[in-house]
């Protein structure tokens, strides 16, 4: 028998983060996050981005849509560290920024890798993705070199 405290490298410590609430029309998205894919959707008809996703096309009413991959790469528009209520599957409470993508759109998230005095409106950032209960996936960003 081996003695649990000798045993190899410790395991990553459990995601204490919620899973995604995923929606019908969100599905893909998250799916994707699952794979470590940022994605997008846009409309089969017009070509143009929509965002959030949705059953029907708010320029050409097409209810026709394609995943386009995104680059994830995009810039902060704005941000704010809530401290009260704590916020819930946090040790820390996480930096929720508005990203301006290099699509066109703007999505909330949270900000990795720097400290709250050091984030800058329009700083570069690039998505990557943590764990979440329930082994999902969401993408957040980081700062990123110009
Ligand atoms: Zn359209």
């Amino acid at each position: 028998m081996t003695d649990p405290t000798e045993s190899a490298p410790n395991p990553p410590p459990k995601p204490t983060r919620l899973a995604p609430i995923v929606t019908l029309d969100a599905k893909f998205f998250w799916d994707a996050a699952d794979r470590g894919e940022f994605v997008g959707e846009a409309c089969a008809d017009c070509g143009k981005l929509r965002f959030p996703p949705r059953p029907m096309c708010p320029h050409c009413h097409s209810v026709k849509r394609n995943e386009v991959k995104l680059s994830g790469r995009g810039t902060v528009y704005t941000w704010i560290q809530p401290r009260h209520p704590a916020p819930f599957g946090f040790k820390e409470p996480p930096i929720v920024a508005t990203i301006e993508l290099e699509e066109g759109y703007r999505l909330v998230s949270n900000l990795y890798d720097i400290a709250l005095e050091d984030v800058k409106a329009g700083m570069p950032v690039e998505v990557f993705f943590v764990p979440t209960m329930g082994n999902h996936q969401v993408p957040v960003f980081r700062p990123r070199a110009k």
